[in-house]
């Protein structure tokens, strides 16, 4: 295997979904858990996360793309899976075939979902999407008993749930959020008022977890805390949540440089004494941000060495100092769980980005390494 690799404690994952539960089962009951695994489980690897998933009992697994949910469907999983984004209308027969759980937001896509199910002769569970005020997909909550109306008496159709989704809920300031729960709870009166039983409801991503235990409902949609981190700084930080990637590579290749030595593209970075420089070989190639050039830490050995110069498509320098302690081949964590390495966070706030960002960045070149314990 080459140096650079990125490294999935299933035991941490594992761990953080005993955490987000316990968290939740403050509730009078315990929701159930629907963990999003799009977007290859946020870089982490979709299938090895979902079978995990499945193993530690998680209810639900959510995509963005059909094709996430076919994926799954072809490695065994028979979880029901639903579909956060909206399918196009060529895709659209692939979610019935593959029993995929669709969420809808309008009259037109409800009845080609009944008629394509109809002509399988299936039934389709679909959850009805409301917009409170992310703005981005669902129906408007005045809407919603007509929409849900017309699930139920479509005939192939089964109304397997109502969500809506928060735009701030990780946010200091609980006003916009609560605003949204006060549209949703009274778009779901409206709902039960019209004789329908709106199946499962959920609106909880990890920001809700956190910070808006009305808003748990009857199922959670956690992503990001599952992985390790939280969605925001803005948070109290009460689960002991760790980061289930760590992004690793060794030291390739070490020279002392004079006083004066450029380093790397643009020369932006001289020696500024006689030094140590390490190069080692992860890039932007990878996911490991150029705007991180001249500003993040490396730690190999327990000690952390700044990358100097810029990031290349594939390589990265370090200064390792005038007395060097590092040998040619040791490994350095560019970000992880090792107590005292740069956090896939630390990494973010460097670049203006969130964690999301980093860990769904690495590519697709860098081998994940399944581990369930050890370092
Ligand atoms: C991605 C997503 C989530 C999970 O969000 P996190 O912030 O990672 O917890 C929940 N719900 C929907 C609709 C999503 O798209």
């Amino acid at each position: 295997m080459g140096a650079t690799r990125a490294i999935i404690r299933l035991d941490h994952l594992g761990h953080n979904i005993e955490e987000i539960r316990r968290a939740a089962k403050a509730a009078r009951r315990a929701p159930m858990l629907c963990l999003a695994v799009k977007a290859d489980a946020y870089g982490h690897g979709m299938i090895r996360v979902a079978l995990a998933a499945a193993e530690l009992g998680v209810d639900c697994l959510a995509v963005a793309r059909v094709d996430e949910g076919i994926e799954l469907r072809r490695a065994g999983v028979s979880l029901p899976i639903l579909l956060y984004s909206l399918a196009t209308p060529e895709e659209c027969a692939e979610v019935v075939e593959h029993s995929l759980s669709p969420l809808v937001a309008d009259e037109g896509q409800v009845r080609l979902f009944d008629a394509l199910a109809r002509r399988r002769e299936r039934t389709l569970r679909v959850h009805l999407k409301i917009d409170t005020g992310m703005g981005r997909i669902g129906c408007r909550p005045d809407e919603a008993p007509d929409l849900a109306r017309a699930v139920v008496e479509c005939g192939s159709l089964e109304l397997g749930g109502v969500a809506t989704h928060f735009a701030v809920a990780d946010g200091r300031d609980p006003e916009y959020t609560k605003r949204q729960l006060a549209a949703f709870e009274s778009a779901l009166s409206a709902i039960r008022a019209a004789g329908i039983e709106p199946g499962i409801v959920h609106a909880a991503n990890s920001g809700g977890l956190l910070g808006h235990p009305d808003s748990w409902y009857d199922m959670v949609r956690p992503g990001i805390l599952a992985y390790g981190y939280y969605p925001s700084d803005e948070q109290e930080r009460r689960l002991d949540v760790r980061p289930v990637m760590e992004l690793r590579s060794r030291v390739v290749f070490i020279k002392e440089v004079e006083a004066g030595a450029g380093v790397s593209y643009g020369v932006t970075w001289r020696a500024p004494r006689r030094t140590h420089i390490g190069t080692i070989p992860v890039g932007y190639g990878d996911g490991y941000n150029r705007l991180l050039s001249n500003r993040a830490d490396v730690a190999i050995n327990g000690v952390r060495y700044p990358v100097v110069g810029r990031v290349c498509m594939d390589q990265i320098m370090v200064d390792l100092g005038p007395e060097c302690s590092v040998s040619r081949f040791d490994e350095a964590t560019l970000f992880g769980y090792t107590p005292g390495a740069p956090t896939a966070e630390e990494l973010a706030n460097l670049c203006g980005t969130i964690a999301y960002e980093i860990t769904c960045n690495v590519g697709t070149r860098v081998p994940r390494v399944y581990r369930d314990g050890g370092q």
